[in-house]
């Protein structure tokens, strides 16, 4: 009832919607990735890097601190301590040697804040592949550290300057050089979004993390499921992985955070769960910040992996079937977060990671209640942020 059907739909949501230049090499994807996916020694490939190459498994952490304060037993799954710091390696491993499986010599790929730039530069420099990144010149400025890294990974970033020069704009220009080169290239979408089979390929690659936690939590708690699982969305994928393994497990309340920016009754949100409309961006149909006629507006968070005008199709049937818990955090709220965390427990976290951090004081718990948040990123790309929005005296 959650996963995807044989048409690429979750209830209402997802699809396919490519142009025609595209549609045989997404349908050669759709054929191929779960028997590609399924082979042991593709598996094998996979699992071996994940292991040694990014750090997995990723450690279940007991706050102790934080679980006093919210009187219930708060977990971490800290994929903060991944490889190029943050979830995103997971997914980009995956669909990087699916593309050398499918002979591909040509890796492209979009980024906003950059960080799926430089999982997926990090994976070319290991596999000796081409790396073509379109990046919004917005963007480029903003993240320049992201930028050098790519750049001194061997990859080519491409600064787009149409639109608002940010990532939708830079997942349109990823998607026109798909096109003029389907034969070779391959696109490495970063979340559960695009065109069939992207949202569920995605999907798999990243519900490592709910295998893992499984494991972990039957270990620490001698149950494997937790009663509250939390996790920020932007395009999806992080919250996805955490989720996947617990979509029919109903003693598993699943809790999504999106950004509310400034607030969700201002113009500066990209809460596109509760405010979106149904319509079709990048290849597929889902909840979009949109307006009246159909115009895409502007997202605005302060964290630079949330603010995307969309929401994977995953998600969007979720939250219409009332299986997932949708709350939202702003920009005060995560740094709030993000401060409680690195002064309770010594954890700087991204600030995407902060949004979901903000459900704690947002949700009652009760004294047995066991709570795992997936802990996305770390910090270390935003302190220029932390460092502009806090005033170190009333620290
Ligand atoms: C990119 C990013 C996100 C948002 O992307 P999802 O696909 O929604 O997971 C969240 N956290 C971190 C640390 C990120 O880098």
């Amino acid at each position: 009832m959650y996963h995807v059907n044989e048409n690429g739909y979750y209830g209402e949501f997802g699809g396919a919607y490519v142009p025609e230049i595209l549609h045989g090499h997404v349908e050669h994807l759709r054929t191929n990735y779960l028997t590609i996916m399924q082979e042991p020694a593709f598996q094998a490939e996979v699992d071996q890097l994940l292991r040694d190459y990014v750090g997995r498994p990723s450690p279940l952490y007991k706050a102790e601190r934080l679980s006093e304060r919210y009187g219930c037993t708060v977990y971490l799954k800290r994929e903060d301590l991944n490889h190029t710091g943050a979830h995103k390696i997971n997914n980009t491993i995956g669909q990087i040697v699916l593309a050398k499986r499918l002979g591909k010599t040509r890796i492209i790929a979009e980024t906003g804040a950059g960080q799926h730039g430089v999982a997926t530069a990090t994976v070319c420099a290991l596999m000796n592949l081409d790396c073509v990144v379109y990046m919004g010149k917005t963007d480029v400025e903003r993240q320049a550290l992201n930028v050098q890294k790519m750049k001194m990974l061997g990859a080519t970033v491409v600064p787009v300057t149409s639109g608002n020069m940010t990532l939708k704009d830079a997942t349109n220009e990823a998607l026109r050089d798909w096109c003029c080169n389907p034969a070779d290239t391959f696109y490495v979408i970063g979340s559960t979004v695009g065109p069939h089979p992207y949202p569920d390929m995605v999907a798999r690659f990243q519900s490592v993390i709910s295998r893992e936690m499984k494991a972990q939590l039957l270990e620490k708690e001698g149950r494997d499921y937790p009663d509250y699982l939390i996790a920020c969305v932007g395009g999806g994928s992080n919250a996805a992985g955490a989720f996947y393994h617990y979509l029919d497990e109903t003693r598993t309340k699943l809790v999504a955070v999106e950004a509310a920016g400034k607030g969700l009754e201002t113009e500066e949100t990209a809460a596109c769960l509760q405010l979106g409309r149904l319509g079709i961006l990048h290849g597929s149909k889902s909840l979009i910040m949109q307006t009246e006629d159909g115009q895409i507006i502007e997202p605005y968070s302060i964290s630079a992996g949330l603010d995307y005008p969309g929401v994977g199709p995953i998600h969007a049937n979720l939250y219409r079937c009332g299986r997932l818990q949708v709350l939202a955090a702003t920009d005060d709220q995560a740094l709030a977060a993000a401060t409680e965390l690195t002064r309770m427990e010594g954890i700087i976290p991204a600030l995407e990671s902060s949004h979901a951090l903000a459900a704690l004081p947002q949700l009652t718990f009760k004294p047995d209640d066991v709570v795992v948040i997936n802990l996305s990123g770390r910090g270390d790309k935003d302190m220029d942020t932390y460092i502009a929005h806090f005033n170190p005296t009333a620290l």
